[in-house]
């Protein structure tokens, strides 16, 4: 894997849709069911999407070698979904050498995930 990149579900602040939900949204939309790896819920439960070895479709032209990881909401995000965020990525950062983590909105004009990756790797994942 070479990037992971950071979603959000773009669903109201604080409602507990879970990735089962976000399956069947997918599936209606008429694709192969959820799109992202990991989606992370607002009570703080990390959730399997597709397996990691299952090529995702969260980001248009970077799917390939790329784990998509989703949060529930918009822009506002629980603490719990922060903590499980970190962790994650912790463990793929170790399992994935010189993988490069961003937001979708760097490679796309879409505000998602509604925050600044990049400022919050810097100053709050780092330290
Ligand atoms: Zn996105």
């Amino acid at each position: 894997m070479k990037t992971i990149v950071i979603h959000c579900s773009a669903t109201p602040n604080g409602r507990n849709n879970t990735a089962a939900d976000i399956h069947q949204w997918h599936l209606s939309r008429g694709w192969d069911g959820i799109g992202y790896h990991y989606v992370i819920t607002v009570d703080g439960k990390l959730e399997n999407g597709r397996p990691e070895y299952w090529m995702g479709s969260h980001a248009k032209g970077h799917n390939k070698d790329s784990i998509g990881i989703c949060m529930i909401g918009t822009d506002v995000y629980s603490l719990e979904q922060w903590h499980i965020l970190s962790n994650l990525l912790r463990k793929l950062v170790i399992e994935n050498t010189g993988v490069k983590i961003i937001g979708h909105n760097e490679i796309s004009d879409k505000t998602c995930p509604g925050f600044d990756v990049q400022y919050w790797l810097k100053n709050t994942f780092n330290k």
